[in-house]
């Protein structure tokens, strides 16, 4: 039998809908939860998330303020960005998007964001309290967030489960495996200097990509039954869509629909929940700055 497809459209969906209802009863209460986005420079990506964000905010009701820097900002003027954020009430969640220019101090400019508003859980500090025990982060990042959210809907128990987690970047492959551990699965950890990741794969009851390489884990790596979550976003060019390009997983989809128990799709997978975890964590913190 093919694998379950979890379905991150609909979940995301589900959720943006409670967060909708939840951030109508807080509005009339407090006001809308604020979140403040730091975009530097004119990459059209970065550009193209910050737009997203954005409307994703408007339809859930939040505020959303984007401060944009030009490329040749100091690093004084991006952290002045992120403290002017820190300062303000109406500001709940903080997110400074990435890759920053090479020139800006990546770890400088995420250690000036106030934990109370690392709503994007990058902050050194929390992705150290994530992979510490007895020690809690005030928020988990967005992607990894949502990766668990997904892993979750399957109904099939993390504890004790064998994950593999392909990639070890600081925004997916490293918080997703600390989270998975923390939810007492047995984690490896594999990377481009994996040996044997095929026969490494082959023995994971869950697997999460998050490589950045289209359709590299093929079927035969799966093992029956496993739990696949493809993180990755890779264009292949195709000449039937009118874009000229579509968009596929690190996962070889088909191939690996018919070993998995419960596959994600690209897209329409963990992209999806990428927003809505930004949109739950802004939410929370916002009802966090009134419990203070
Ligand atoms: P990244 O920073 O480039 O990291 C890629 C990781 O994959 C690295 O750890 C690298 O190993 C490993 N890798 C590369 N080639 C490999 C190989 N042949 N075998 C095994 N491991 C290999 O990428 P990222 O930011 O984590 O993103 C990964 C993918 O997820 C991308 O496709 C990205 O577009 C996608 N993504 C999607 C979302 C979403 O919301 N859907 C969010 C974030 C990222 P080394 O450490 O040894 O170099």
């Amino acid at each position: 039998m093919p694998a379950k497809i979890i379905d991150g459209r609909s979940v995301a969906q589900r959720i943006q809908g409670e967060i909708k209802r939840a951030v109508e009863a807080l509005r009339a209460k407090s006001g809308a939860p604020g979140l403040g986005v730091v975009l530097v420079g004119d990459d059209p990506a970065s550009a193209m998330y910050v737009r997203m964000k954005r409307r994703a905010c408007e339809r859930s009701g939040l505020r959303s303020e984007a401060r944009i820097l030009p490329s040749a900002s100091t690093q004084a003027e991006v952290e002045d960005a992120v403290s002017a954020f820190n300062a303000d009430p109406s500001i709940h969640g903080i997110l400074v998007q990435l890759p920053l220019p090479d020139h800006v101090d990546e770890e400088a400019a995420l250690n000036e964001i106030s934990l109370a508003k690392d709503v994007d859980g990058i902050h050194p500090m929390n992705l150290g309290r994530l992979g510490m025990r007895g020690r809690e982060p005030t928020f988990t990042p967005a992607t990894p967030t949502g990766v668990m959210q997904l892993i979750a809907e399957t109904g099939e128990a993390i504890e004790g489960a064998r994950a593999v987690v392909i990639g070890r970047s600081n925004i997916v492959g490293l918080p997703v495996a600390l989270m998975l551990a923390k939810a007492n699965a047995t984690v490896t950890i594999c990377h481009s200097r994996t040996r044997d990741l095929p026969g490494t794969v082959r023995g994971a009851d869950i697997v999460v990509a998050a490589i950045g390489r289209a359709e590299y884990v093929k079927g035969d790596w799966i093992k029956p039954g496993a739990i696949v979550i493809d993180v990755g976003s890779n264009s292949l060019p195709d000449p039937d869509s009118e874009k000229g390009y579509r968009y596929v997983g690190d996962v070889e989809f088909e191939s690996a629909r018919a070993i998995a128990g419960y596959i994600t799709k690209v897209p329409g997978g963990v992209g999806p929940m990428t927003i809505t975890m930004l949109l739950s964590n802004t939410l929370r913190a916002a009802r966090r700055s009134l419990e203070a």
